[in-house]
């Protein structure tokens, strides 16, 4: 299963001049959602990450995702797992476990994001589940920018990771990109534009 190529073909891996999130240039972006856009390909993924999950032999009874962003990786995992499936959600800034939802004491979970970058959402997600007495054993993404160490890559972790090192990472690649300061970005210096592609809805 070549990822890349999966990411190319969805449209979810764009190459041009783009503002990331940090603020940063890059000429790539990753646009998570629309890799997840056909639901046989979302699924097909899933499972392929559900096969790196049940081969570590970690145990796993629910997987809980940070909305927005999580929910259709972490819903098509848990199915792929066949475990239960939550989320968490962002109310006036802090992450919270609603809707009925409810963890038991050491109940273990598996925190599912689309994609991981310093993993700073997974891990409010993960000390919410915490707080309430469940076990947080494992954290996966489809992707992962490659600032956290995947179980499988020889990548290592950067030091704005912020998952713990004592609990596995599955993700399905690394998508690392070369990042610029704008100040220093080599597309601006040739005259182009750097755009943000979430708010031009492509
Ligand atoms: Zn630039």
């Amino acid at each position: 299963m070549n990822i890349e190529e999966i990411y190319k073909d969805s449209g979810a891996l764009l190459s041009g001049h783009f503002i990331l999130s940090s603020g940063k240039h890059s000429r790539n972006y990753l646009q998570s959602a629309k890799v997840l856009e056909d639901p046989k390909r979302a699924q097909s993924l899933a499972l392929a990450l559900a096969d790196m999950i049940k081969s570590s032999g970690i145990k796993i009874d629910t997987v809980c995702a940070p909305a927005l962003g999580g929910v259709i990786a972490g819903y098509e995992l848990a199915r792929a797992l066949g475990v239960r499936s939550i989320f968490v959600e962002r109310k006036e800034g802090k992450m919270e476990l609603r809707r009925g939802f409810r963890v038991e004491k050491d109940e273990k979970v598996l925190i599912c994001e689309d994609i991981i970058t310093t993993g700073g959402s997974a891990m409010e997600a993960s000390d919410i589940i915490e707080e309430l007495g469940a076990s947080v054993v494992a954290f996966a993404a489809l992707a992962n920018r490659g600032f956290c160490k995947r179980e499988g890559s020889n990548s290592e972790a950067k030091a704005n990771c912020r998952l713990p090192s004592n609990k596995p990472l599955f993700a399905l690649a690394d998508f690392e990109f070369e990042i610029y300061e704008p100040e220093d970005c080599p597309l601006c210096k040739e005259g182009s534009i750097a755009i943000k592609p979430g708010s031009r809805g492509n």
